[in-house]
């Protein structure tokens, strides 16, 4: 079955042809780590989370590469403003190496506490201005670049097309882009490589280069960073909306300059989480975080879910209410499976037709682009199929979950269910009966009943004793 992806470069949706057979190279730009995530940035990384572990749904195996930000990102993606990590470091009273870190930590907690698998591999900018200046010298022969009061800056006017991606012309792009007008550039689009003489005095962020002693300007480091681990031909860059303009497009005009042809085959951009009807900015301090819904006593999983719902090129609106619909909505999905899983027996039927029928329909969903809506439609005809037995229905869900990662099936939503420890007892009871009876089947059946609910028992001379499972 194919997989179709929308490319934001046709603007079409495109069906899937991997470079290499049988495997998948993505790249998605990773946080820059001079405050928390906000939960408009981790709708982005939940996309790309789910887009990762569909593909493994069709057994691509899967190389993730994510970068962390932690030099080079000025307050303005056109090279304007402060520094993000030099406003973070003066904010807090740190340094920014301590800004970078503790920063870099709390996301990957958001991650984990979101079931946002980690990347394949995790680089940061600041371990790798080796690979930029090497990329920037390789531009620099090429003569891509030019030296203005002392930084090094791209010059667009040498690359064809640097408007292909954001599909404006040349006058849109630069009236977005234009926020300050920068003396040092030949043409306003152009943008900085390398930064030696700027406003930026006391930058502790500081490396000796061929141009002098200065740092990176922040494209250059996906172009550095995507080359070096998943070479030329990338499968899928991923982002959010946002970087179509500016980022995305300086980083194709100086990847493709570099090595002399196309480098990503297929380019997705996560549309934007909006509130009030306005977007969520880290810059302007207005930013609702994971721990604040936390907060609010909803769960990491709730935000996922309510993610889920909707499609990821769709703006989504947040709001508290519509948070707690979706909570209350997962919290019925995960009751009914939690009935399903604790009627499932061990010997029913698990006929693979009738389950591979089920998995078609889903896999097809999720390969339209990521349809997570119909994906969950299909969920739904599962658990309403009296056709199906509870096993075919446990296995088929088991599976939708590694997509969706929403521990449908998590040992604690069955023990909730269970409610107390006189069901318990009662069926320990029952199957001491059933083994005094020599009613083996029926023995079995209780303990396995017992066990899908998260608990064990342990015979022994003395009787029966249980423990619920952590
Ligand atoms: P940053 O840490 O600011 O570089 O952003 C990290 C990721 O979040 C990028 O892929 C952005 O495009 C994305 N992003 C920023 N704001 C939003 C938002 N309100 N909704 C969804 N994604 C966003
Ligand atoms: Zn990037």
């Amino acid at each position: 079955m194919n997989f179709y992806i929308y490319n934001t470069m046709s603007r079409k949706k495109e069906k899937f042809i991997p470079v290499h057979k049988g495997k998948v190279g993505i790249y998605t730009c990773g946080p820059t780590v001079y405050n928390y995530a906000h939960i408009g940035n981790l709708r982005t990384y939940i996309f790309e989370d789910l887009l990762k572990k569909s593909l493994e749904y069709y057994s691509y195996k899967v190389e993730h590469v994510m970068n962390i930000t932690d030099v080079g990102h000025l307050q303005s993606d056109s090279d304007t403003g402060e520094d993000k990590m030099q406003l973070g470091a003066e904010r807090e009273n740190k340094t920014v190496w301590e800004i970078a870190k503790f920063y870099e930590d709390a996301f990957f907690q958001d991650c984990r506490k979101l079931n946002i698998e980690k990347p394949s591999v995790v680089c940061k900018a600041t371990d790798h201005i080796q690979d930029m200046i090497d990329l920037i010298k390789l531009l620099e022969q090429k003569g891509y670049t030019y030296i203005s009061n002392g930084n090094v800056y791209y010059s667009i006017d040498k690359f064809k097309n640097y408007n292909k991606l954001a599909h404006l012309s040349m006058e849109e792009l630069e009236a977005g882009s234009r926020v300050e007008i920068d003396e040092n550039k030949r043409n306003p689009l152009d943008f900085v490589l390398w930064f030696t003489n700027s406003k930026f005095k006391n930058q502790i962020m500081q490396w000796d280069s061929p141009w002098g002693k200065g740092f990176p300007g922040w494209h250059i480091e996906c172009s550095a960073m995507s080359l070096k681990y998943l070479g030329d031909r990338i499968d899928i860059h991923c982002g959010g909306v946002d970087h179509i303009p500016v980022h995305h497009t300086n980083e194709i005009a100086q990847s493709e300059a570099a090595v002399g042809h196309q480098c990503v085959n297929y380019w997705m951009h996560g549309e934007f989480l909006v509130v009030n009807g306005g977007k969520m900015s880290k810059s302007s301090g207005e930013f609702l975080t994971l721990s604040k819904i936390q907060e609010q006593g909803f769960s990491p999983l709730d935000y996922r879910y309510f993610c889920l719902q909707s499609r990821y090129r769709k703006q989504l609106a947040f709001s508290y209410s519509a948070l707690k619909q979706a909570r209350d909505s997962y919290n019925k999905l995960k009751d009914r499976i939690a009935a399903i899983v604790l009627s499932a027996k061990q010997d029913e039927r698990a006929d693979e037709e009738l389950i591979d029928k089920y998995r078609l329909k889903f896999k097809e969903q999720i390969g339209d682009d990521l349809n997570t809506p119909n994906a969950f439609t299909v969920l739904f005809q599962v658990i309403k199929d009296n056709e199906l037995t509870n096993k075919e229905k446990k296995i088929l869900i088991e599976g939708f979950d590694t997509v969706f990662s929403l521990d449908l099936l998590k040992a604690d939503n069955i023990k909730m269910e269970a409610a107390d420890e006189d069901l318990i007892n009662k069926l320990i009871a029952e199957r001491k009966e059933a083994r005094d009876n020599k009613d083996w089947s029926k023995a079995d059946e209780i303990r396995d009943k017992l066990k899908n609910m998260g608990v064990d028992i342990l015979d022994s001379k003395d009787g029966t004793t249980w423990k619920a499972r952590k």
